[in-house]
């Protein structure tokens, strides 16, 4: 019963009441995943550079905290509303749960254009989110993470904030933070390192060789940026990256570290060879590259495709055109239900959000127990923790699957329901 219109809370429902029904739970069971415990919302006043003023909606969104305290990112986008962050925080639950860390889930957004502001009047958001909502963060309450459009900059300023307005020392209420103020080594790029481990478990297992295979990435963020990089240094061949602005592709393959820098130079990946659709023609064919939108670079023909971007873009409208044979989802939402039951039935490989991009938070849990004890982990220690912990996750999951006989996206939910039903049980929330 997919709704006429679906929106990420709908697509959310949909996914856990198909997983409820499976699991034979009870109705007080389903009651206890159908709404967030607690909605905050506020509205940040900010006095932009020309005296002008903004009135931005603002929320944080608080699942679950039956495993421990609610856990999730804050994104400023102009899409970010109440139904968005209310499905980013129940996925983060479910997350939290299949890496089975000691925490729930939460998310925060700021309903904004980060891109027309300055960098003072981004600082100035960042402050007011913590003043509006300084009463239901804090180590052992809700610590927020960067997501979106957010950075460690952005960590650092929430920090601050937070230890000026509560007159504390509080390393822990926020993670993702620059490493000179309480950051994790390997915190910037363990959304794409979690989902690689993942990758190259599977691709192990089926014995294929990294040389053979080709890979799509649209998104060229945090989490596309550093996979591209894993992936080319590992092998495989990236046929095609995109952002916001649109991306280029060769099936002979491309080098992130020359995209790195034309985006570094242009301002987008395919800065080098356009301006908007205007492409300097000789110059691609030079470069062996083809111009691609964000729409055609999901119906390319690869192995592995990696969208890493934003929610909603495998829907029912594409799913069927849809050429390679894995997906791993690094961004959060990118496939609706209707779009996973077309890839189901054509054999594709969903490796869901849920699992494949829960990397970012379990280093964040890191950064959060290094923040709590002061010690300082290496790089090693972090690069393997996340490994043993995300290899154990995928390999929960894979059981499930099995035993169930359901998709990966089903089977991540199921664990992590369970688990959340068995702290829920024994707190007595049942
Ligand atoms: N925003 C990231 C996510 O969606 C990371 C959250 C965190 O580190 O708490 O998983």
């Amino acid at each position: 019963s997919v709704p006429m219109s679906s929106t990420p809370y709908t697509r959310y429902k949909d996914t856990m009441h198909a997983v409820v029904r499976k699991l034979k739970l009870s109705d007080a069971e389903k009651a206890l995943f159908e709404e967030p415990q607690f909605i905050h919302k506020d509205t940040l006043k900010i006095t932009k550079e020309d005296g002008s003023t903004l009135e931005l909606p603002a929320f944080r969104v608080q699942f679950n905290n039956a495993r421990g305290p609610f856990k999730g990112g804050i994104r400023f986008h102009p899409l970010a509303d109440e139904d968005e962050v209310k499905a980013l925080a129940a996925l983060m639950a479910i997350k939290t749960a299949v890496v089975n860390i000691p925490f729930g889930g939460g998310k925060g957004g700021v309903q904004c254009n980060p891109k027309e502001l300055t960098k003072g009047e981004v600082q100035e958001v960042a402050r007011a989110y913590i003043r509006a909502f300084q009463d239901h963060i804090g180590p052992d309450i809700d610590c927020p993470a960067p997501d979106v459009n957010t950075n460690s900059a952005i960590m650092a300023w929430m920090r601050d904030e937070y230890e000026k307005q509560t007159n504390s020392y509080s390393p822990a209420m926020i993670t993702g933070k620059p490493l000179s103020y309480g950051g994790s080594i390997g915190r910037d790029t363990a959304t794409a390192r979690g989902g690689f481990f993942i990758l190259q478990e599977m691709m192990d297992r089926e014995a294929l060789d990294p040389g053979e295979l080709t890979v799509v990435i649209q998104g060229f963020g945090n989490a596309g940026a550093h996979m591209a990089h894993f992936l080319h240094d590992a092998g495989y061949t990236v046929v095609a990256v995109s952002d916001s602005q649109g991306g280029v592709y060769s099936s002979e393959g491309i080098d992130p570290v020359r995209i790195q820098k034309y985006k570094g130079k242009t301002g987008s990946v395919a800065g080098e060879y356009c301006e908007g659709s205007v492409c300097d023609i000789d110059r691609m064919k030079m470069d062996n590259v083809k111009h691609i939108t964000n729409e055609e670079i999901l119906e390319l023909p690869c192995d592995i495709l990696i969208p890493a971007a934003l929610d909603n873009v495998i829907t029912a409208k594409n799913a069927d055109k849809v050429q390679a044979k894995y997906i791993l989802e690094l961004a959060n939402g990118p496939t609706t239900p209707e779009a996973d039951a077309i890839l189901e039935k054509k054999g594709v490989h969903v490796i869901p959000d849920v699992l494949a991009n829960a990397g970012g938070v379990t280093v964040s849990y890191f950064e959060w127990t290094q923040g709590r004890s002061g010690e300082q982990w290496t790089e090693e220690q972090v690069d393997s923790e996340l490994k043993r912990v995300i290899l154990e996750g995928y390999k929960a999951v894979r059981r499930e699957a099995r035993r169930e006989q359901v998709s990966y996206r089903h089977a991540a939910f199921s664990v992590g329901l369970k688990r959340m039903l068995a702290a829920m049980r024994v707190r007595g929330w049942l």
